[in-house]
Order: C-alpha cells, then structure tokens, then sequence
C-alpha cells in the first residue's frame, strides 16, 4: 500500500507532526513541522521537508490558532497545499496509557473517553494529546487513528520496579511506576540488534535526555525498570524539572508557605532542573557557555545524578554491558556525555574523547569495559510503524 502517515505529538501549546511516506512497507520522512505558541498571542507555523528545505515559517494570528481545533485547520491547509492528499492514517503521541494500554490502540470515542479518564495521571499533557484525535474523528471519522503511548514500553516490569514502598491500596488504585519515554526506548531497542549485537543481549542503559530526561534499564532489549515512576515529574533532573524529590517538600511548601496545587505544580514542571538550580537557563548550551558559577553547578548536579542513576539500574540489572545517550542532550552534549562517563570510571567506563566530540556512533574507547554509544532517537517514526503495523498496512 502506498499513502502518507501523519504523526502528531501534541503538547500544551504545540502540535508537532511528522509526515511518511510508506511505500512497499518502507516508511520514509517526507516532512515535519509544527504550529507553536497554540492559545497565545504569536502563534507560529514552521515546517522542513526531510532534505531541510524550508516549507512554511509563518506567523499566524492570535485568531488562527486560538486553540488546538483552529491550529488543525492551519495544519490541514499546510497539507493542502503541499498536496499530501493521500492520507492513510494519522499516529498520535499519548503520554500516558495507565494500566489499562499496554500497546498502541485504535483511536474511537470510547477509546478517547478510557484514555481522558487517564487525565489526573498526566493533566499538564494528557489532554493535549487528546485534542487533536476528537477533532479528527470529528472531521474525517473515516480516517484510522492509532494512539501511541509512552508508558506502553514499560508494561512489563515486574512487582519491584512497578511499585513505591506505599500501602496496597494505593497500588490497587494505579499509584505505580509506570515510567515514560517508552517510544524512544523502544525505537532505540529496536536499532540495538543491527547495531550491537552485545548491546542488544545484554544489560544496558538508555539515557534519554532531552527536555524531559529519564533512563531505561533494558535486558535484552526488553525494559525492567525505569528512573521515571507515576509522572513525568521523578527521576532525574530535568531543563526545568526538580526529579527526584523528598516528598517531605511538598508538605513542606503546602503547610508552612500556604502554597496550593497548581502552584506546586507550576513550580514543580516549570520552575526547577536546571533552570531552578542556575537562575540561568534550563538549555544546556547556555549553561556550557556561561561563565556562572550556579551554571556549573547545574551542569554537575544533573551529570552527577545521572551517573548515580546509571549505577541504580546496573545494580538493579545485576551488570552494565552498554549506555546508550539519546534526545536533545544525550545527542548533541559531548560535555555532559564526559561527565557522565568519567563519573563511572569506576565501572570500568571510558570514552574515546574524539569519538566523543563527534558525537557519532560508538564513543567508549576500545579498552572500555562498557559499550557507550550515541544513537539518535526517533519516536515519530516509531509511532508511524505502530501505526502502520496496528492497521496493517505494509
Ligand atoms: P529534546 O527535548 O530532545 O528536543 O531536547 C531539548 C534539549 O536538548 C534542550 O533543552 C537543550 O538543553 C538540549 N540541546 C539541544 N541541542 C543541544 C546542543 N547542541 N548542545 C547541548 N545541548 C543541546
């Protein structure tokens, strides 16, 4: 079959999507883009064609994408006009499937009211997610919808890694460690065969750091555990997130500084990590270039935590043959991929420094008793195999 797969990964204020072209049961980026700033005053489209040409930088008007329904529209007519009229099926990022989705799922009503009850799981993103899919039933309900979702990947775990050393009852009413970013662990599981086969078979660490950051314990390509738990809040620190918290401080903010939900949720996702330790920035290339001392801390703090995580889930593995870094940090950060790796020195981990600038492939040195490698992640392709896969349409 031959047509065009529309991923979308919708956020709070942005709809990103990804266009493929499946051909002969090959998938092939043709586009992707997205429309920011979605219920601002400056919303914007920008868009590139696989090859990087520029396709739209526009911006739109505060009416145009007032909210995600209207910024459908301005993606629709993108579509349009760059013809991509034979559309097969559109794959949706969903953030979190509870204990109920442990694969991707075709998209209905009832499927969108089972995923919305999922809300106080996920409330900064779950409903973004679902925005986009009840427009589109609501427009083309002829055009399959698959969900994906991140949590999906890590369904497996078993009674350890699935629980916090809370009462059952709590357990029974899904307070769990469900773990997230299950698409790009599952889009770098899926490379590890081809690319090391000793990677593939054995223990190893996916370090997905991006915006979002957390790592995945993989054994033989399957996930037994993860720095991530109920929401995307745990684990390691993040751009703009603390991590891993002493609950103690939540009570702490409510009780003695009167502070109320949604204000320890705004400071909580938005105003801590990297951001909230440097007061510079939550991007690790201002905080690479800054001559701050707090910068230098931040940058620390996050590769040292990161380290102790890597030795968490090797001890919960019982070994470490490989690491894997991925997303925006673990891609392009030589500086934390350094930090990192000499913090486990002790491990027997070492990177070739070259290798390691390059950021390209293998990085660890040939006498490194630990594989580390760099492996761009991809979770939009991920979504269109799901989906192409669910609908069977190779
Ligand atoms: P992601 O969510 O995967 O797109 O990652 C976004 C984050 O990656 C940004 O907030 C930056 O901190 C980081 N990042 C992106 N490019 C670079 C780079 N060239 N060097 C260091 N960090 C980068």
């Amino acid at each position: 079959m031959a047509g065009v797969i529309l991923v979308l990964n919708a956020g709070s204020s942005s709809i990103k999507f990804e266009t493929f072209e499946l051909r002969e049961g090959e998938l092939t980026s043709q586009a992707s883009g997205q429309v920011d700033g979605i219920g601002t005053d400056r919303p914007h489209l920008r868009a590139k064609s696989a090859d990087g040409a520029v396709l739209a930088d526009e911006a739109l008007t505060a009416e145009q994408a007032s909210s995600v329904d209207a910024a459908q529209d301005v993606l629709g007519a993108f579509f349009r006009r760059h013809e991509t009229v034979d559309l097969l099926a559109v794959g949706h990022r969903v953030v979190h499937g509870g204990l109920r989705f442990a694969r991707p799922i075709r998209v209905d009503e009832a499927a969108i009211e089972a995923m919305a009850e999922l809300t106080p799981l996920a409330p900064l993103h779950q409903p973004h997610s679902l925005a986009p899919m009840r427009s589109i039933l609501r427009r083309r309900p002829d055009l399959p919808q698959v969900a994906c979702f991140d949590t999906a990947f890590h369904r497996g775990h078993g009674d350890i890694a699935d629980r916090f050393a809370l009462p059952e009852w709590l357990y029974a009413d899904g307070v769990r460690r469900y773990g997230f970013h299950g698409l790009s662990y599952a889009y770098i599981a899926s490379r590890l065969p081809a690319l090391s086969p000793r990677l593939a078979n054995g223990k190893t660490v996916v370090a997905h750091l991006g915006s979002g950051c957390s790592m995945c314990a993989l054994d033989g390509c399957r996930s037994v555990d993860s720095t991530m738990g109920f929401t995307a809040l745990d684990g390691l620190p993040m751009g703009t997130r603390p991590g891993q918290l002493d609950a103690g401080v939540v009570l702490y903010l409510i009780r003695e500084k009167g502070m109320a939900a949604d204000a320890v949720e705004r400071l909580l996702y938005h105003e801590c990590g990297l951001k909230g330790l440097s007061g510079v920035s939550n991007d690790v290339r201002a905080l690479t270039e800054s001559d701050d001392p707090r910068a230098r801390l931040a940058l620390d703090y996050f590769c040292t935590r990161a380290a102790m995580a890597v030795a968490e889930l090797a001890a919960f593995m019982g070994g470490l043959d490989g690491l894997v870094f991925t997303a925006g940090i673990g891609e392009h950060s030589a500086f934390v991929r350094a930090g990192v790796a000499r913090r486990l020195a002790w491990l027997g981990a070492e990177l070739a420094a070259d290798a390691n600038e390059r950021g390209d492939g293998l990085v660890s040195s040939p006498d490194s008793r630990i594989e580390i490698r760099v492996i761009p992640t991809d979770e939009e392709l991920m979504i269109a195999r799901h989906t192409v896969d669910l609908l069977g349409l190779r």
